[in-house]
């Protein structure tokens, strides 16, 4: 558990960025990832009175603060309706309901944990982050970057006919997974992501049509393999995680061919 000198509940987003600007400052989202470290941090700074908790819906996208909980991604008909139940599917084996309730979405994405299922997931999105003082970026762009002191506010998550599915493989329902893989289709090509290899995801960058044949698609999985880094760890080593990578992306080629 971690210990903290001093707890401000931000009034403002420009109060939280300020302090935010020192080392030993730590801002506060759900908590729950938080919670297992031991750091000692100055001042810790609550998110959570600053309005940050709403989907809002309008004609050309989503935008999803930062403090939306994983509960609500996953029960929302709006976001669920539009993208094919994609926002359930990446967050329903995550530890448990209550924790879902807790934990947030600006937590999850800011933390850019290799094992996220949401950065995963929303990568086969065209979404952008906005962050308090360096303004919008791709969400593919932000993935890159390392740990940085601004505040993650809002994720804009574009409705332009994008169809996403999702797919893991985890030991056991609620554990982390062993590799996540998410794919999408718009006007016949399909984009795919690669997350839990253990490291951050990742987009391939190689060409892959939704009409691929099982030739079409083993050329990309070669491409895929020799693009992206993999390893072992605890879960599973990393000519396991290979062949989940061929085997999930497979799965997911199919999905969107069945539509
Ligand atoms: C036991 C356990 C199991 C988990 N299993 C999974 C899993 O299977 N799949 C999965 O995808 N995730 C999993 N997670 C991660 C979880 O879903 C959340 O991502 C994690 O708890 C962080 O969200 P939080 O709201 O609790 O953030 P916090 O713990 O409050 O913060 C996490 C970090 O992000 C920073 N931060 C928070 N909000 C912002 C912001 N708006 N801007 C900038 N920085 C910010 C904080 O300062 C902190 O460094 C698991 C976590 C735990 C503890």
């Amino acid at each position: 558990m971690f210990t903290a000198q001093q707890y401000v509940k931000a009034a403002t987003l420009e109060e939280a960025w300020q302090l935010n600007q020192k080392r030993s400052t730590t801002l506060l989202a759900g908590g729950c990832w938080l919670r297992l470290t031991r750091r000692r941090v100055g001042t810790l700074v609550d998110l959570g009175g600053l309005g940050l908790d709403t989907i809002e819906e309008t004609e050309g996208e989503f935008s999803l603060g930062a403090m939306v909980t994983l509960r609500q991604l996953e029960t929302s008909q709006a976001l669920n309706s539009a993208f094919g139940g994609l926002f359930k599917e990446m967050t329903r084996h995550i530890v448990g309901v209550q924790f879902r309730n807790c934990a947030t979405l600006g937590g999850s994405i800011a933390a850019r944990f290799g094992f996220s299922d949401l950065l995963c997931a929303l990568l086969a999105l065209d979404c952008e982050v906005e962050l308090f003082k360096a303004g919008r970026m791709p969400l593919e762009q932000y993935a890159k970057l390392p740990a940085d002191r601004d505040i993650l506010v809002r994720i804009h998550v574009k409705k332009n006919g994008r169809r996403p599915v999702y797919q893991t493989m985890r030991n056991a329902e609620t554990d982390l997974p062993v590799l996540a893989v998410a794919a999408s289709e718009k006007d016949g090509q399909v984009r795919v992501v690669v997350g839990a290899r253990p490291a951050r995801a990742e987009v391939v960058n190689a060409p892959l049509a939704l009409a691929a044949d099982k030739a079409a698609l083993e050329a990309f999985q070669a491409a895929m393999q020799s693009q992206l880094t993999f390893a072992g760890n605890m879960r599973g080593s990393e000519e396991y995680r290979r062949h989940l990578a061929n085997v999930l992306t497979g799965r997911c080629l199919a999905a969107l061919q069945e539509g």
